[in-house]
């Protein structure tokens, strides 16, 4: 595996492997890898000659300064571990290297309706700063296929949006990959690790909430279901930001299902200042 850090020499190198009509597959990660992560690479392998994958915690897509501290860094083990699921080309930059003029003053993308709701309107700036650092490495790593995974629901959608934004539409192809859950239906994130014992038990009930929307959702209004979940994981001592039903392809909120239209349960709550997100999608 080559592990580059600069953005000219990792565009170079990828320039020579374009030039030999090598499709380019791209998994971009903030790093602290689990099998969610894996599962992204796995599928890159299988459809591309050469793997890329960046490891970089972006300081602009932390609106909560304590989070950007906390986030997990297990650099060496990831090193290993994206090396044994078949990476070929690992992009590690510096903070300065994805913004050369500092981050402040950076573009702002206009993201409509989808900056508005959800994580948009929980975490103001959060997009916006999804939105740069994934312009700035599909610009360095131009891949044929990215890989992203549908735990983050909403960031997918943005990320089609920036590529529509930047042009990169018909150069780019998105691959949404499932949501990896552990074996008690818990969905695999780097965030995880940082639950107290007792609250990692506990964390089990949003999937188990998500469940039973899944279930027990009938057409006509959807308030009560909403408030079953809310109910669920209050008990357990979650601070919520939001259980939704929303439309699968546009994300708008909805409040009465005809019972046929594709939806997708959405949460984000927090057990002991850890916030935790996840998704299940209604009738696939
Ligand atoms: P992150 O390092 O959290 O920015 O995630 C990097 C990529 O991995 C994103 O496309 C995530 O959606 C994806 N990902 C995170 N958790 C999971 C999971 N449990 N299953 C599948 N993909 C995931």
């Amino acid at each position: 595996m080559i592990i580059s850090k600069k953005p000219r020499e990792l565009h170079d190198l990828l320039e020579k492997k374009r030039k030999e009509k090598f499709e380019i597959g791209f998994v971009p990660t903030m790093g602290a890898l689990h099998d969610g992560h894996l599962s992204l690479v796995d599928a890159a392998k299988k459809q591309n000659k050469i793997v890329v994958c960046s490891l970089f915690v972006n300081p602009t897509q932390f609106n909560d300064p304590e989070d950007f501290k906390k986030y997990p860094v297990t650099l060496e083990k990831d090193i290993l571990m994206f090396e044994g699921a078949g990476c070929d080309v690992l992009f590690i930059p510096a903070v300065e290297d994805i913004y050369p003029n500092g981050t402040n003053d950076l573009t702002h993308y206009d993201l409509g309706f989808l900056e508005t709701v959800l994580e948009g309107k929980f975490r103001p700036g959060h997009f916006q700063g999804v939105c740069q650092v994934m312009a700035r490495l599909l610009e360095i790593v131009l891949p044929n296929n990215l890989y992203l995974g549908q735990k983050d629901y909403q960031q997918c959608m943005v990320i089609k949006k920036i590529i529509e934004l930047i042009g990169l539409r018909d150069e780019i192809k998105v691959n949404i990959c499932p949501t990896l859950r552990e074996e008690d239906g818990l969905a695999m994130s780097s965030r995880n690790t940082r639950l107290l014992p007792a609250d990692r038990i506990k964390a089990t009930t949003i999937s188990k909430a998500l469940r039973y929307v899944k279930e027990n959702l009938k057409p006509g209004n959807t308030k009560k279901i909403k408030d079953e979940a809310m109910e669920m994981l209050l008990q357990k001592g979650f601070l919520i930001d939001y259980v939704e039903i929303a439309n699968a392809d546009t994300l708008d909120l909805v409040e009465n299902w005809n019972g046929k239209q594709k939806v997708v349960a959405l949460t984000a709550a927090f057990l002991n200042n850890v916030r935790l997100i996840d998704n299940m999608v209604i009738n696939t």
